[in-house]
């Protein structure tokens, strides 16, 4: 297929013969190749061990030190893909994979994916890839409405939460600590930053990155039930301002990573609202649930925010990695990161009307990530998504039912979504004993290669956690988990019943 030049009816230039890069025919050949091997892997996946039972340095002792003198034909590329590369992939795609949180490269999303890959645009400035920023800016209002945010917050794309939650922490300490602005922190009055003690640690990370230091963010107690507690917070803020810190911004978790709790974010606005601070609520995980009228209560409050984090890398179904950052107040974002060298003026720039995506985050280039996502809601409309929150719902919440009616087992924390986190337990164990006997449990059902769960700690005692979020998990996947560690725990009664 030779493309003609546009407007002039004139075949292309023939392109230089020694570009070295794959000729067309045999990218079209090895193309439709990779592709057949994800279809049949997509198709498979459930019958790969979830996780591999690869140890430390074996990857890297089983390929060369260098890179090859000479290039390499694609089949031995491939070869080398298969024989060594993915015997050690955790396979995020299983149907059983229950760890962290679980996340789907849908089938839309990875050819959106394929497709930006292919296009390697850079949407620095408008005028370096338009279709890419407007694309942002639709797709992410997409997502606005379909989690019910109001119109005001704009959205942008980040790779992942921690970037977006530093990028909003960036724009609070830009609006309420402009004593900072000019010349850095050393003049300007202590800024501090408040979350719960279950907020995820790339808020820690971010207020240290932004030069507040470790003690920059007081952690706030959280209840029974790990959702912060407004008025330890109001405490918290009323106690600094009387030594003279000035409150910066508190963070909000809809969704916290070890058991998915939700902050009252409504009662935490009025608060932070009483110190002029900053909101920014984290959503991360739970975001997409917004989706859902019957959960339209955990996210009371929200749409008070200054920011809003949601990634729809974890349960929107698209491949890792999109973040969206919302901001109802984007120009604060421009404010703490806009600058405009010589070399990326622009006529646009200069005319006003053109957004430069460069000026609300750190990076200059940007992956057109938008492409991947527009992909996944076209896919499967806003109806579509719903039925599959819907779903995980479900089948959290029978899990749940199976835990509450077995004896030796507990659930640790409400179920607000998809996520359930629960332990074993077995009279006269010490905290210690009880912590050793889940985490081997665990280790036993991970081993096994059949699912894949991960634990967390609450007030000192580990419990184990099984997310789900992926579209090929099904009630029996589900069911199975459950019975690998039932049959481990009977197993560990036997033996030491026997010893
Ligand atoms: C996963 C998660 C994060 C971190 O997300 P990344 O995109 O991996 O940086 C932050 N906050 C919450 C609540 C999360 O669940």
């Amino acid at each position: 297929m030779t493309l003609p030049l546009p407007g002039t009816g004139e075949p292309s230039l023939p392109e230089a013969p020694a570009s070295g890069d794959m000729p067309p025919e045999e990218f079209r050949r090895r193309g439709h190749e990779v592709v057949d091997w994800m279809a049949g892997y997509l198709a498979e996946v459930g019958g790969l061990p979830v996780l591999p039972q690869a140890t430390p340095g074996e990857v890297m002792a089983r390929l060369p030190p260098s890179a090859p003198e000479v290039g390499e034909g694609f089949d031995e590329i491939l070869r080398d893909f298969r024989a060594t590369i993915l015997p050690a992939v955790t396979h995020w795609n299983h149907p059983a994979f229950f760890a962290y949180f679980a996340t789907t490269g849908s089938g839309p999303g990875i050819l959106g994916e394929m497709l930006a890959a292919a296009l390697n645009v850079n949407a620095m400035v408008w005028r370096s890839s338009p279709a890419a920023t407007e694309l942002e800016q639709l797709a992410t209002a997409w997502v606005r409405q379909l989690v019910g945010l109001p119109e005001a917050f704009q959205g942008v794309i980040n790779d992942t939460a921690s970037s977006s939650t530093l990028y909003a922490l960036a724009a609070a300490r830009e609006a309420l600590l402009p004593e900072a602005v000019e010349e850095g922190l050393g003049v300007a009055p202590r800024g501090r930053v408040y979350a719960s003690s279950e907020a995820h640690s790339s808020v820690h990370k971010a207020v240290i990155t932004l030069g507040l230091g470790r003690g920059g963010l007081r952690k706030v107690e959280a209840d029974g039930a790990f959702r912060m507690d407004p008025g330890a917070l109001a405490r918290a803020m009323a106690e600094d301002v009387a030594r003279g810190v000035r409150p910066l911004a508190v963070v909000a978790t809809v969704g916290t990573t070890s058991t998915t709790s939700v902050d009252p974010v409504a009662e935490v606005a009025e608060v932070a609202a009483g110190h002029g601070a900053w909101l920014h609520v984290d959503a991360a995980y739970a975001g997409p649930a917004a989706a859902l009228s019957e959960l339209a209560h955990h996210f009371q409050g929200w749409e008070r925010a200054d920011s809003v984090v949601l990634n729809p890398h974890k349960w929107l179904f698209t491949p890792v990695d999109c973040s969206i950052l919302y901001c109802r107040r984007p120009e604060r974002l421009a404010m703490a990161f806009s600058l405009t060298p010589e070399y990326l003026r622009t006529r646009e720039r200069e005319e006003g009307g053109a957004t430069d995506l460069m000026d609300y985050g750190v990076s200059l280039g940007r992956r057109f990530r938008a492409l991947k996502l527009w992909f996944v809601l076209r896919w499967f409309g806003a109806e579509g998504i719903r039925a599959r929150l819907r779903e995980h719902l479900r089948l959290a919440a029978l899990l749940a039912g199976w835990i509450e009616d077995e004896p030796g087992w507990e659930l640790v924390a409400p179920v607000p979504f998809s996520t359930v986190v629960f332990r074993r337990v077995e009279e006269g164990l010490s905290p210690e004993e009880e912590g050793r006997l889940n985490l081997a449990l665990l280790e036993r059902v991970n081993r096994s290669g059949e699912a894949f769960l991960s634990h967390t700690a609450l007030g000192g005692r580990v419990a184990i956690r099984l997310a789900i979020g992926n579209l090929r998990t099904g009630e029996a996947h589900v069911a199975r988990a459950w019975e690998l560690l039932r049959a481990a725990a009977a197993e560990r009664e036997v033996a030491a019943s026997l010893a």
